[in-house]
C-alpha cells in the first residue's frame, strides 16, 4: 500500500456540509483533503435535486442543488483543499500517536491529526446486479456508469436498465459498439420521453436491440435472462455495462466504532465531537437532541467543528475569532483586497 498523506485534517464527504467544513478549515489555516465516493462535488444537492430550486440558503433567495455546489466550490477555492474523488473512505483506525489512519477503496492513505465524517445519508454509488460472485467481473466485463464508453469500441455490449443513464448510455453506444442490447426487467421506462422515444426508434430501425428480462447468470461472456414468459434467454458479450441506479450506502461508517444510533452518529453541540477525540461529524450523518437535517444546520456545525479542531491542531495556542471584513490575515488567505 502507498505511504499514507499525512495531514491535519481529512473531510469524509464533498457534500454541501463537507465542502464548507473545508472553508471553514481553511479561514483556520488548518489544510485538508477531502475525499468523496462520486466523481465530482455535491452530494445530495447534486444527485438528488440538481436542477430543482432551494430557497432556505442564508442570503441567496434562489439557487439549485448544482448552483449552490458551484458557488461553494467557488467560495472553497482561493483555500486550496486536495480533493480525492471516486474513493470510499473504507477504514479510520487511531495510531499509538493519536492520528488517525485512513484508506480509501482505491487503497490511498491519510494519516490525519483530526477527521470529519460529513458523510451525509451515505456514499453514492451505483446499485449492484444481485447476483453471487458477480463481482468478480467488475472492471473486466462488468462496468457500473462508466465514465467514457471509448473502452467499449468495437464491442458487443449488453446495457442494463432503465432510467436516464440506462437508455443515454445505450444510445451512445449505437455506432460505436458493435452490437448493442439493452436489457431492462419490464418493458417500460422511468426515463425523459426523449430518450424513450429516441430508443424506440433505434430498436425499430435495429441499431439497437431490446430484450425484456431479469439477470439470472452472468459468466463473463453472457448475461442470461429471465423473461416474462418464462424463457432463458443467453445474451453473448464482450462487456456488461449496468445503469441501476445511485443510492446512498453507509457502507463501512458503521464499523468504525462510532456508537452509531438509528444510523446517525451521535455528536456533542459544542464542537460536534464524535464519542472518538479528534473525529467531528456534522451536516445529515450526525444526531444531537434537536436536530434538524437542513443544509444551514450542516453550515453551523462545520463552522463549530473547525473551531474544535483548532485545540489540536494548535495546542495550547489561543485562536483569535477573524472577521472576513476586516482581517488582513483572512484577506490573503481569501486572496482578495
Ligand atoms: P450529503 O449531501 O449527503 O453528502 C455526503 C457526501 O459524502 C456524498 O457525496 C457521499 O458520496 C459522501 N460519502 C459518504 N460516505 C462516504 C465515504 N465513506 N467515503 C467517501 N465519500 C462518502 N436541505 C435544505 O436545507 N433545504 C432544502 O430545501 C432541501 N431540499 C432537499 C430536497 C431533497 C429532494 C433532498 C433529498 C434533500 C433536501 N435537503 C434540503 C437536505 C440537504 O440536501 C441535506 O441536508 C444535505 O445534502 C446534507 O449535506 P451533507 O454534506 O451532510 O451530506
Amino acid at each position: 500500500l502507498p505511504a499514507p498523506i499525512e495531514t491535519d485534517a481529512l473531510v469524509i464527504g464533498a457534500g454541501p456540509v463537507g465542502l464548507f467544513q473545508a472553508f471553514q478549515l481553511g479561514l483556520l489555516e488548518i489544510p485538508c483533503h477531502i475525499v468523496d465516493a462520486l466523481p465530482a462535488a455535491g452530494g445530495q444537492c447534486v444527485q438528488l435535486y440538481g436542477d430543482k430550486p432551494i430557497y432556505d440558503i442564508p442570503g441567496i433567495p434562489a439557487t439549485t442543488g448544482h448552483g449552490l455546489a458551484t458557488a461553494l466550490l467557488e467560495q472553497l477555492a482561493p483555500l486550496k483543499p486536495s480533493f480525492h474523488f471516486e474513493q470510499q473512505v473504507a477504514s479510520l483506525e487511531r495510531q499509538p500517536d493519536q492520528r488517525l489512519l485512513l484508506r480509501t477503496s482505491k487503497g490511498t492513505g491519510f494519516l490525519a491529526k483530526t477527521v470529519f465524517i460529513a458523510a451525509g445519508v451515505g456514499a453514492f454509488v451505483p446499485k449492484r446486479i444481485a447476483l453471487e460472485d458477480i463481482q468478480r467481473f467488475e472492471g473486466a466485463a462488468l462496468f457500473y456508469h462508466p465514465e467514457s464508453l471509448e473502452r467499449f469500441d468495437g464491442q458487443a455490449v449488453v446495457v442494463n436498465g432503465g432510467d436516464d443513464a440506462a437508455l443515454a448510455t445505450a444510445l451512445a453506444l449505437v455506432g460505436r459498439a458493435r452490437q448493442v442490447t439493452l436489457v431492462h426487467r419490464r418493458d417500460g421506462f422511468q426515463a425523459d420521453e426523449g430518450l424513450v422515444a429516441r430508443m424506440r426508434a433505434a430498436v425499430a430501425e435495429g441499431s439497437l436491440r431490446f430484450a425484456v428480462g431479469q439477470p439470472t447468470a452472468f459468466d463473463g461472456k453472457a448475461l442470461q435472462i429471465a423473461t416474462p414468459d418464462a424463457q432463458t434467454l443467453s445474451l453473448p458479450l464482450d462487456a456488461l455495462i449496468a445503469c441501476l441506479g445511485i443510492s446512498p450506502r453507509l457502507g463501512p461508517i458503521a464499523d468504525w466504532g462510532l456508537d452509531l444510533v438509528r444510523k446517525q452518529i451521535p455528536v456533542d453541540t459544542e464542537r460536534f465531537q464524535t464519542r472518538e477525540s479528534g473525529v467531528f461529524a456534522v451536516g445529515d450523518i450526525n444526531t444531537y437532541p434537536g436536530k434538524k437535517k437542513l443544509i444551514v444546520c450542516g453550515f453551523h456545525e462545520a463552522t463549530l467543528a473547525a473551531w474544535g479542531a483548532t485545540e489540536i491542531v494548535f495546542p495550547g495556542k489561543a485562536v483569535p475569532l477573524q472577521y472576513t471584513t476586516t482581517s488582513t490575515r483572512l484577506h490573503q488567505l481569501l486572496g482578495v483586497g
